[in-house]
């Protein structure tokens, strides 16, 4: 079991900020930014791309829902998202709130 899926199970605490069905979107615990939120399907799959299309194209839209709630929380320019996945085999998108380019050397 995942570290995220212990996340979804309530086994191990999180700053939930967004949940359906199928999503939970919740802040980073080493964030780089402020406000910095993992979206991640609650079905364990290691990578993002390994996703099947439905769910995929859902969590997109999930995803979109939070950045857009993360713009009106967080004061930034713009929220990005980056996937990466070196750390934790669970499927995840990083949103981030950034103010200017300095911000994208992570
Ligand atoms: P990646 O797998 O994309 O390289 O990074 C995984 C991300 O998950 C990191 O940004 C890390 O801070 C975050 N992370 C790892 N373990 C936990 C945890 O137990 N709780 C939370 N909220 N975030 C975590």
């Amino acid at each position: 079991m995942t570290i995220f899926s212990q996340i979804v199970a309530g086994e191990i605490p999180a700053y939930k900020v967004a949940e359906t069905n199928d999503f939970l979107a919740f802040l980073d615990i080493n964030p780089l930014a402020e406000g910095h939120v993992l979206v991640i399907p609650k079905k364990e799959i290691d990578y993002l791309f390994d996703l099947d299309d439905l769910t995929y194209n859902a969590m997109q839209i999930f995803t979109k829902i939070v950045a857009t709630g993360i713009k009106a929380a967080i004061p930034c320019k713009k929220v990005g998202m980056a996937v990466v996945g070196l750390e934790v085999p669970h499927a995840h998108i990083h949103l981030i709130p950034l103010n200017n380019v300095d911000d994208l050397n992570f």
